[in-house]
């Protein structure tokens, strides 16, 4: 989806925001610019020519049939305003570290938790490129536990936890792109399928001593093992890595209060990554119009009621 090259159109800041998105007339154009950046085709006949209705139903002149500018996205069957969508992917996007459904919920004045919940849902849907570029260079990677009460020792009592995989570039004292994945166990069976799935071959990869990473070398990576000494401090070794770590654990205890359901971590995690990996641009609405992109092109979220 990185092809997808249209003129860049967002709000710059929530000034722009509210007073261009003040009704649905407003958010039925931005998303048929998005849907149709070339103009309306009728899906079953290709025909260019429409006319529109009420709530962005477009009549294909030719064979009469009827498409929404929201059938087949995110929005799909809606039964609320799409200046309420907006306002949620604007916060969803706009928020330095993203909001909870009780936030969600308050923001909007919505009557349920759960429609909240499954708005958070759709939209982290909306946070993965497919087809993004492999990470590259130097590369710091580690794993780390999620929930559950003990410290984390690999392989060992860690069944009630959840295991995720981390890579980072880093540029100098800066941190590159991000990709984080959750993994069943750290094993060379998972940590190796994740790097090759996430860094180019012939990048530099540090990583601690674990020998689920032993057979880097051997997979086309230069191999970097950092091996902590007794007198090194916590985390003077793979800081990068580590930082990153510790930062997403933050948004977990912080904005979801360390709640989080396991069965959609990944999406938690793609949310994080999404938003890491925007954290230098400069304009928030540039992320709005991310998230607003893929909403157009990714399909309801399968086993959510229509909300
Ligand atoms: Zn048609």
């Amino acid at each position: 989806m990185e092809e997808f090259v249209i003129t860049e159109d967002f709000p710059r800041d929530q000034l722009e925001f509210d007073r261009r998105f003040k009704d649905e007339g407003a958010c039925i154009d931005y998303l048929f610019k998005l849907r149709w950046p070339d103009g309306y085709s009728c899906s079953r006949c290709g025909s260019t020519s429409s006319w529109a209705s009420a709530r962005g139903l477009y009549v294909c002149k030719r064979c009469e049939y009827h498409q929404s500018v929201t059938a087949g996205t995110i929005f799909h069957a809606t039964r609320k305003p799409l200046t309420m969508w907006f306002k949620a992917m604007w916060w969803f996007s706009t928020r330095k570290s993203g909001v909870n459904a009780v936030n969600l919920q308050q923001l909007l004045g919505l009557g349920s938790y759960k429609t909240a919940w499954q708005w958070l849902q759709k939209l982290r849907s909306c946070t993965v490129l497919t087809g993004r570029a492999k990470l590259s260079g130097a590369i710091e990677a580690d794993e780390f536990y999620l929930g559950g009460e003990c410290s984390g020792k690999r392989g060992r009592g860690a069944g009630h936890k959840c295991a995720v995989a981390v890579a980072v570039e880093r540029k100098g004292k800066k941190l590159g792109r991000l990709r984080m994945e959750v993994i069943e166990r750290c094993n060379a069976d998972e940590l190796i399928p994740f790097i090759e799935n996430n860094v180019s071959s012939g990048s530099r990869v540090s990583t601690d001593g674990w020998g689920g990473y032993s057979s880097l070398s051997s997979k086309g990576y230069e191999h970097k093992q950092v091996i902590k000494s007794k007198s090194d401090e916590q985390d003077s070794v793979l800081p990068g890595v580590h930082l990153v770590i510790s930062l997403f654990k933050r948004v977990i205890l912080g904005t979801f209060q360390g709640r989080f359901d396991k069965k959609y971590l990944q999406r938690y995690l793609d949310e994080y990554v999404f938003r890491f990996n925007r954290r230098t641009t400069k304009t928030v609405g540039k992320r709005f119009w991310r998230i607003a992109q893929f909403a157009v092109v990714t399909p309801p979220w399968q086993g959510a009621a229509s909300t």
